[in-house]
């Protein structure tokens, strides 16, 4: 007798560790892709999207996802604050955005204590190095224009875990975990 039902395929999930903006700095962000889309051209990010990815995981199985939430809970950083100052383009994949000058401490420190405590978990993280951008738009051509400047200020008071769900309209996100960063002295923003 044959069996001729299918092997289940796991079910999984697009997932990826994040800082969101609050409501007035998302605003700004918003209004920034706004400047750089007249320059540049492209698909704006979606003000309710705008996002500064702190890990990507990729399809994760559906069955890990209470690890995750457990793993991100261990998590203790301090709140902080950073200022974006730096929009810039990139050539290879048409995506213009906006980023600090340099990456702050309290942010790399954040990102390595996620991704250490992902792979001892065994999950598969990118080999590449974090390089901190909130994306504002995409399939744009920002070559030889000069970028306006900007000073946003985002205060980071939390980081959550977030579903994405890939379509033709774009990225939908559905916020699945969050946590707090801790407030003590640290969330002060640094003088320049
Ligand atoms: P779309 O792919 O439709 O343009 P998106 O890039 O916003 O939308 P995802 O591809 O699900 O949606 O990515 C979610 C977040 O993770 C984005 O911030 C994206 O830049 C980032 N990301 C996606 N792939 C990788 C990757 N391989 N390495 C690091 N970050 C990634
Ligand atoms: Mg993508």
């Amino acid at each position: 007798m044959s069996d001729d039902t299918e092997p289940t395929k796991p079910e999984t999930a697009r997932l990826f560790f994040a800082l969101w903006p609050d409501a007035p700095t998302c605003a700004r962000l918003d209004e920034a892709g706004r400047r750089l889309h007249e320059i540049c051209g492209g698909r704006r990010t979606r003000a309710e999207t705008i996002h500064l990815t702190l890990a990507f995981l990729g399809d994760v199985d559906l069955a890990r996802i209470d690890e995750l939430l457990l793993l991100a809970g261990e998590i203790q950083a301090p709140a902080f604050a950073f200022r974006l100052t730096h929009s810039g383009w990139w050539q290879h994949n048409r995506i213009a955005w906006i980023a600090p000058d340099e990456t702050p401490l309290e942010l790399a420190r954040l990102v390595d204590g996620l991704k250490q405590r992902l792979g001892s978990a065994g999950f598969r993280l990118e080999a590449r190095p974090f390089v901190p951008h909130v994306t504002l738009l995409r399939k744009a051509n920002c070559n030889k224009e000069v970028l306006p400047s900007e000073v946003i200020e985002w205060r980071a008071g939390d980081f959550v875990l977030v579903r994405s769900v890939l379509s033709e309209r774009g990225a939908a996100y559905e916020v699945i975990g969050h946590w707090p960063l801790l407030h003590g002295n640290n969330d002060k923003l640094r003088e320049n």
